[in-house]
């Protein structure tokens, strides 16, 4: 049985006060670690602090930075160590996001260089893949998966393999009215975990945590995290409000 992850990807949204007021509002509202792993992706400036205050107060949550680049160390102006990440306390990293490929020009490439360096650390890298389409059409959910996964994972043994999540985002559900409908969703899905079980074996994809990320709102959580190969959720505007992204994590 695989452990849902619930993960808050804040984006490029939230002041310091904002941060302090919804870490608060956390406090003592989240289910044990033992049910859900929750965990919020915020921008790099916020990251030390937010695991620092989360320390002090004993919170179930895990600090996720929103990228990481490939080298631990060197001359990268204006990228992130996943070294320093790791140092500080950070645990994982959403990598290739739908809006890091279409907007910074990131590859299944250079994905695939930020997992290996993510694995390197011991950070949990979250690896968003996606198919690039305005609207829902099986044959590309067919096709896609197996190409981004292959190249994106290359650099991944069967022993790390456990350690990594998916996220499942279709590029025209970000930012959307609507999500996929469950039977789309779960037929995504289940592409993804063959793909997995082609590239490591069936029984290493059983391990691996598919999260579904896209319009998610609490209307729609607990269905869709009730879908046999959905094991979380990747939340962007329904996560901005401590209220709500409490409610999401409570239907885990
Ligand atoms: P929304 O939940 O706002 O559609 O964003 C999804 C997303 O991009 C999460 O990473």
């Amino acid at each position: 049985t695989r452990l849902p992850i619930i993960i808050a990807n804040w984006k490029t949204n939230k002041q310091l006060s904002d941060v302090y007021a919804f870490l608060e509002a956390l406090t003592g509202h989240l289910p044990s670690r033992q049910i859900v792993q929750v965990g919020i992706a915020a921008q790099d400036i916020y990251l030390h602090e937010m695991v620092r205050y989360l320390n002090e107060y004993h919170e179930t949550v895990d600090i996720i930075a929103e990228n990481v680049h490939w080298a631990d160390n060197g001359s990268y102006t204006g990228e992130t160590s996943p070294a320093a990440l790791a140092d500080i306390g950070v645990k994982g990293s959403i990598i290739g996001h739908y809006e890091r490929r279409k907007m910074f020009k990131e590859t299944n490439g250079t994905v695939g260089l930020k997992v290996v360096a993510s694995l390197r650390n011991r950070l949990m890298p979250v690896i968003a893949i996606a198919e690039d389409t305005t609207r829902y059409n099986p044959n590309d959910v067919d096709m896609a998966p197996l190409s981004e996964i292959a190249i994106s994972l290359a650099g991944v043994t069967r022993e790390q393999a456990g350690n990594i999540v998916i996220a499942y985002e279709p590029a025209w559900a970000i930012g959307a009215a609507e999500a996929p409908s469950l039977k789309e969703i779960e037929h995504a899905a289940r592409v993804i975990r063959k793909s997995l079980a082609i590239l490591f074996s069936d029984a290493i994809a059983q391990q691996i945590r598919i999260q579904y990320g896209g319009s998610v709102t609490p209307d729609n959580a607990r269905a869709i995290l009730g879908l046999s190969n959905i094991d979380g959720l990747l939340i962007g505007r329904a996560a901005l409000s401590a209220e709500t992204f409490i409610t999401m994590t409570q239907d885990a």
